[in-house]
């Protein structure tokens, strides 16, 4: 029988709120046992080596585990990036505990184990696009991943998974694609560099108050039947399969509790599909049904 291959995985928290991880800890199919104590797929196994939050070890120790795995597994490695990368004041508004006598900082880390990963998956809207904490004024100079890659020279593929928080199964099914198939192939990302499996069609395609919209019924208080778009539904210009998918197991979802979509898997979240509970204006309205190839 073919050995196992265990691929280590290094879970990094930027400038985030940890909901990320919260959300795909309660991954239900499979359950997140499965996955890190499984194969992901045939042959495969995640060696989750370091996760600020799950893991038992503290100081000292784990960071040696992440300096091993990165000597160890060099270009094989997988780094998960979670929350937006601070780049103010030489990046001290996000550190990792110390080397010798100085801070570590979250923004170097993501560099360093950047450049030697085999694929970094930017996790949430903050790693994705900047979400909250690179929402304006920014005094901590916040970015995604992806543009401190571009600013620092990292060519190492990057694939985003955006949602504030991600579905489990955006990560989860990113993560067994790459393992199963290798790196994202020419066109399985759109242009913002979401796997289109997942951020392919918009929320408001398939949404079930769809029927209301096309007939004019708009709710004109949150706990109304009718479509939400005059109470700020984001969902003709976001590209989710939230309304397919479902959340929690396939329970609910935003629409289906009553709340407008908020576009949170979208690269405006939340600066310019702000004011969340307010109808779209009629520029961004009259680009309802754009291809993410356009830009979102
Ligand atoms: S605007 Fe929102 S609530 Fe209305 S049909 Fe579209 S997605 Fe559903
Ligand atoms: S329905 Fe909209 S706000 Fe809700 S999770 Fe999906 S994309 Fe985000």
């Amino acid at each position: 029988m073919a050995k196992t291959q265990e691929r280590p995985v290094i879970w990094l928290q930027a400038a985030g709120c940890s909901g990320c991880s919260v959300s795909v800890l309660n991954s239900v199919s499979p359950k997140i046992q499965n996955v890190l104590v499984d194969e992901v797929v045939p042959g495969q196994h995640v060696s989750l080596r370091f996760h600020p939050t799950v893991m038992a070890g503290s100081g000292e120790m784990t960071l040696e585990v992440i300096e091993e795995t990165k000597q160890q597994s060099a270009g094989a490695y997988f780094l998960v990036v979670e929350g937006a990368v601070p780049t103010a004041s030489g990046g001290g508004y996000g550190t990792l505990g110390e080397r010798g006598d100085r801070e570590l900082t979250i923004a170097e880390q993501v560099e360093d184990l950047g450049r030697k990963a085999a694929a970094v998956i930017a996790l949430g809207t903050c790693a994705a696009f900047g979400g909250i904490p690179a929402g304006k004024p920014n005094p901590t100079g916040c970015v995604s991943v992806k543009a401190f890659f571009d600013s620092k020279g990292v060519a190492t593929p990057v694939i985003n998974v955006p949602g504030c928080p991600p579905h489990p199964d955006w990560f989860v099914g990113a993560l067994a694609s790459v393992l199963l198939t290798g790196l994202p192939k020419p066109g399985d990302l759109d242009a913002l560099l979401r796997p289109k499996a997942f951020y392919g069609p918009l929320v408001h395609e398939h949404c079930p108050r769809r029927a209301y919209f096309d007939e004019g019924k708009f709710a004109k208080k949150l706990s109304d039947p009718g479509c939400l778009l005059e109470l700020g539904c984001k969902g003709p210009v976001t590209h989710a399969d939230c309304s397919l998918r479902l959340w929690n197991g396939g329970v609910n979802w935003c629409i289906g509790v009553g709340s407008p979509c908020h576009g949170c898997v979208e690269p405006g979240f939340p600066d310019v599909l702000a004011p969340l509970y307010e109808k779209l204006d009629e520029a961004t309205l009259a680009n309802i049904g754009a291809s993410p190839e356009k830009g979102g």
